[in-house]
């Protein structure tokens, strides 16, 4: 499932290819992919659009096209949107075919169909027609502070892991990234979010900032010429922490790596470098 880096890395391919092309045609194969307005104004409103700007909040991407219209991507679980030759690839989970000038395609597949494209008129902007986008807590490479993380997760009877994947408290952080972010700061999963103090939150800050540049900076030297929202989570796997490694040897101590339910998720951790937070007295 892509996240903040995996998304962040489409973001910069397609501010490298896509800007400065137009939308020639557009072809919507599959309608569940729309999310916003019908096919027929999706299509219509698209075509000879020019593309100005390609922005990122959270997990969404914001393509700014001109006359100030919009289009707003959501990848969820499988999506992949790539600027692609003609040739590049089959078209087994195509949704959604767009034509560029330049002769090129951006495509948007979707195995599993959670994803959604989203086109904004002149006249409206993202906010409205993505309303989620208004729930969406700050960027946490925008200079999150400590402060901020202590006052979000006071009183939170939630488990801490938890509360990293709300979106509303921090924009884009994921189940990999938040039991990274979780063994390198020692603090186990299941601590409770309102147990987290000032200097615990500013070690997480911390960690939740290197761990995401970090892999942005992976996903960007996989980033060879197109938007390559695929293997930059596989690639990650395999120098990661904890995520994935359940039953391995943890890469500190070599004890056994851990894995829980939580949530609907798993967490993975380690037993002995991740210690519960102690409840604070009030
Ligand atoms: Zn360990």
């Amino acid at each position: 499932m892509p996240e903040l880096p995996e998304v962040e890395t489409v973001r910069i391919g397609l501010e490298k290819f896509l800007v400065g092309d137009s939308f020639t045609s557009v072809d919507v194969l599959r309608k569940d992919s729309v999310g916003y307005p019908s096919i027929k104004d999706f299509v219509k409103g698209l075509t000879g659009r020019s593309v100005v700007a390609a922005k990122r909040r959270g997990k969404y991407l914001l393509i700014e096209l001109d006359s100030k219209a919009g289009l707003g991507v959501h990848l969820r679980m499988s999506g992949r949107l790539i600027v692609a030759d003609k040739k590049h690839r089959d078209a087994q989970f195509l949704r959604v075919l767009i034509k560029l000038k330049s002769g090129r395609e951006l495509r948007f597949e979707d195995m599993r169909v959670f994803g959604r494209m989203w086109y904004v008129p002149p006249g409206e902007d993202f906010l409205t027609v993505i309303p989620s986008l208004q729930e969406l807590g700050p960027e946490p490479l925008d200079g999150l502070s400590p402060d901020y993380l202590v006052t979000a997760f006071k009183n939170k009877k939630q488990a801490i892991k938890t509360a990293l994947l709300d979106q509303t408290i921090i924009a884009g952080l994921g189940n990999i990234y938040a039991d990274e972010v979780l063994f390198q700061t020692g603090i186990h999963p299941l601590s409770l979010a309102g147990s987290v103090t000032e200097k615990e939150a500013a070690k997480l800050v911390v960690a939740i900032e290197e761990t995401l540049r970090k892999a942005i900076q992976h996903g960007g030297t996989t980033l060879r010429d197109y938007a390559n929202s695929e293997g930059v989570n596989g690639n990650y796997q395999n120098e990661s922490w904890v995520y994935g490694r359940e039953d391995k040897p943890c890469r500190v101590c070599g004890t056994e790596i851990e894995r829980v339910k939580l949530a609907g998720r798993s967490a993975h951790f380690c037993g002995q470098c991740q210690k519960k937070l102690r409840a604070r007295r009030k």
